[in-house]
């Protein structure tokens, strides 16, 4: 059976040369980087280059640049560090982060009494930074939490306001870059931002990578403590092949950055336009359809019917997306984003799909899902 794979937002496949570059290290880095002799030192020598590389890439310095397990370790360190060590009282955040966000800041707020504030959003998906500028104006000492881009609606957020109204008021600002970094232009060096992440697995990179971006003169103490790896940040014998592999696709990702972009939106717009070819009723949500509202690479489709099932009919013809929903014992629930952006009636009368794009999948295999929807909707 042909199978489709329209789910890059919940990880993508790793390129060939990343494989090679990894297998090769594998056969030929065989010290621990934190020893002495040359064997440890070459191993040493590569991570360097890894981080000199992805630095370089988004415009940080090769300090700012802390290598992690992957996107939800790199959110977690920031956040539960910037509240140890830089005198935070409150976090101001958002109910459309990832969890890993929002799990932790709950956690902060349950065990280090600290205030959240969770900012409103419109059925869109939006803030109003206003709001945010009302909330920051008694200079509290503050960690703004609002993602670069969402990954289930794909709205990608306006961080260079938000990070100026948050350093007007004397707030850091922490975002969520995994959706973007290695998709997106990033210049770290000129964004308003203090702490950013990013995870290889989400831009053709290995799983179980990933760094947090910390802006130099923030100070912040390690969450894993031992032998003092990784400035003394995060201990623990380096992932290398994995900081390799992460450094391969980071700088394939922007080298093809361009072409893959004109592609992949060109496709986008495609499947838009077949869902209102052959689904008159349907619905983008978020700012999903609008291309320069939200990622090129992902569109959140509300179908006019409703089907519980539909991610496992999809499956069983061949194709695999997200349904924006948590499964638990086989019934699906509606994703949180969803439910903080749709009524109940209408999350009652729709289902959602997530579709995720990467420059290997062709207007065939969107044909053949759109065919697919039309028999399953039959
Ligand atoms: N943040 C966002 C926006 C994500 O989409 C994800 C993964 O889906 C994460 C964080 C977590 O990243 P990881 O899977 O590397 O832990």
């Amino acid at each position: 059976m042909k199978k489709i794979y329209l789910d890059h937002a919940a990880t993508t496949f790793i390129y060939d040369e990343v494989i090679q570059a990894m297998t090769d290290a594998m056969k030929e880095q065989i010290g621990n980087p934190s020893s002495v002799h040359s064997f440890g030192q070459e191993a040493k020598a590569s991570i360097e280059n890894a981080r000199k590389s992805i630095a370089k890439l988004i415009n940080a310095h090769s300090s700012e640049i802390i290598f992690t397990s992957c996107g939800t370790e790199s959110n977690n360190l920031i956040i539960r560090s910037s509240i140890d060590n830089l005198g935070i009282k409150r976090i101001v955040t958002s109910a459309l982060e990832h969890k890993c966000v929002l799990e932790t800041t709950l956690d902060m707020m349950m065990n280090k009494s600290i205030e959240v504030q969770i900012l409103k959003n419109n059925e869109k998906g939006e803030f109003s930074l206003e709001e945010l500028e009302t909330l920051l104006k008694d200079e509290k000492p503050t960690l703004v939490s609002i993602m670069h881009a969402n990954n289930e609606l794909g709205n990608i957020n306006d961080i260079i306001s938000i990070g100026n109204i948050c350093h007007k008021y004397n707030a850091y600002y922490h975002t969520d870059t995994v959706q973007t970094i290695g998709h997106y232009p990033i210049n770290l060096n000129e964004l308003p931002i203090d702490f950013a992440s990013s995870s290889a697995h989400k831009f053709h990179g290995p799983k179980g990578a990933g760094f947090a971006y910390i802006k130099k003169q923030t100070k912040l103490k390690a969450k894993i403590t031992g032998g003092g790896q990784e400035r003394n940040l995060r201990s623990g014998t380096e992932n290398v092949y994995g900081i390799i592999g992460m450094a391969k696709a980071l700088e394939l990702s922007y080298q093809n950055l361009e072409q893959d972009q004109n592609y992949i939106s060109d496709l986008k717009q495609y499947t838009i336009n077949q869902f209102k070819k052959h689904f008159p009723e349907v619905i983008f949500n978020g700012n999903s359809a609008d291309l320069n509202k939200s990622l090129y690479t992902l569109l959140n489709v509300f179908l006019p019917f409703k089907n519980d099932m539909i991610g496992f009919q999809l499956d069983l013809k061949g194709i695999a997306l997200s349904q924006g929903s948590a499964c638990s014992s086989g019934a699906t629930k509606p994703s949180i984003v969803l439910q903080k952006t749709k009524t109940n009636e209408e999350l009652n009368q729709h289902s959602a799909l997530r579709i995720s794009f990467s420059h290997l999948n062709t207007k065939e295999e969107i044909d053949y899902l759109i065919t697919s929807l039309l028999e399953i909707a039959n």
